[in-house]
């Protein structure tokens, strides 16, 4: 009998309103189940594990996301898949990180949420958990699970979770994968796209890891940014690397004080990597005259990818003690389908 794991960690999905403050709290799992009676319906079992106390995902870090792969490491071979019930906010972060610690992974993890809460009438709670439940649970005519990937299934596109980020605050289609096509499309029936789907090695094992390093930060370029406030960012004790979050196809200001400033951060060994601020398209460092600088500056190449999956990315690679040549060429790869290199 398939067997499935819901992880629920909080979320507006189990929020309800505090009668007395109108603010929206977090309920309990027995709660859950008397709101969404259908889960009974599923001819399989479906059980649950919950944070202690249940956060609104504004307040995960990544000892949360520790947390979460603990669990799915400890049921791996009990459940045949698993569905993370979790905020919108840092959804995309949360499905970045689990993508680069769950190495290997061979089982669908789906992380969903909602915008209204699942007590109200007008939920999309219920539809997101519904559906996912039913992809964690989808088996290929070789039996094989349909979607072994960490994903996010959100108002009837599955994508992958490295790819997405939140654009919407309010409506319904909160999360959008700009870089990669979605991997199924829910409707009357779900609709797999499976040659876009990775599929695990079969020779190597699923691997979890737990270390993680936060010595990071974003720099996001504006016109007018100021000397020493990029002075500051290069001084920061124990940083390792900066995610720069430049113009268009990875352009940036040529004035000489910020080539000096990056190539000073190269040479205390501080890795710095190019993203574009724009929500589609990739980096292209030379194509512009005003991206040449970069190149000579050692800035990396951050290709395709989100500035979500770019920071788990980095977090994960500082956390296992690699060379900084290590680091660098993974930097180059695609690791988990997070960027697309041509
Ligand atoms: N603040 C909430 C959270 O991220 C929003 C949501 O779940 O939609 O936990």
């Amino acid at each position: 009998m398939t067997s499935i794991l819901i992880i629920y960690t909080g979320g507006t999905i189990g929020m309800i309103e505090n009668p007395e403050t109108g603010a929206l709290e977090n309920f309990d799992m027995e709660q859950f189940r008397h709101l969404v009676p259908e889960l009974k319906r599923f001819n399989f079992t479906i059980d649950a594990v919950t944070f202690e106390s249940p956060i609104d995902s504004s307040d995960m870090e990544p000892n949360d996301w520790v947390r979460i792969v603990r669990m799915i490491h400890e049921n791996y071979e009990r459940y045949d898949g698993f569905v993370v019930l979790h905020g919108t906010d840092t959804m995309s972060y949360t499905a970045s990180a689990l993508s680069f610690m769950l190495e290997n992974i061979g089982k669908p993890v789906i992380i969903t949420g909602s915008q209204l809460p699942i007590g109200k009438l007008r939920t999309d709670g219920k539809e997101n958990l519904l559906t996912s439940i039913e992809i964690a649970a989808a088996r290929n005519a070789q039996g094989e699970p349909m979607v072994p990937e960490v994903c996010i299934f959100f108002q009837s596109a599955l994508m992958r979770g490295n790819r997405t980020t939140k654009i919407n605050a309010e409506g319904f289609n909160a999360f959008r994968s700009n870089n990669y096509p979605p991997l199924a499309k829910a409707g009357i029936h779900i609709r797999y796209e499976t040659h876009l789907i990775r599929r695990p090695d079969p020779t190597r094992p699923f691997t979890p890891h737990y270390l993680l390093d936060n010595n990071v930060v974003f720099l996001t370029l504006f016109p007018g940014i100021r000397e020493d406030i990029v002075d500051m960012v290069a001084r920061i004790k124990g940083l390792k690397a900066v995610i720069l979050k430049t113009y268009g196809a990875g352009n940036a200001p040529q004035r000489p004080w910020l080539v000096d400033k990056l190539k000073q951060m190269k040479e205390r060994g501080i890795i710095v990597v190019n993203i574009t601020q724009c929500s589609k398209g990739r980096v292209e460092m030379g194509r512009y005259e005003t991206s040449l600088q970069l190149i000579d500056s050692g800035v990396l190449n951050g290709y395709d990818a989100t500035p979500e999956s770019m920071l788990a990315k980095l977090m994960f690679l500082l956390g296992h003690d690699l060379s900084k040549e290590e680091i660098i060429m993974r930097m180059n790869e695609s690791l988990r389908g997070e960027i697309t290199i041509d």
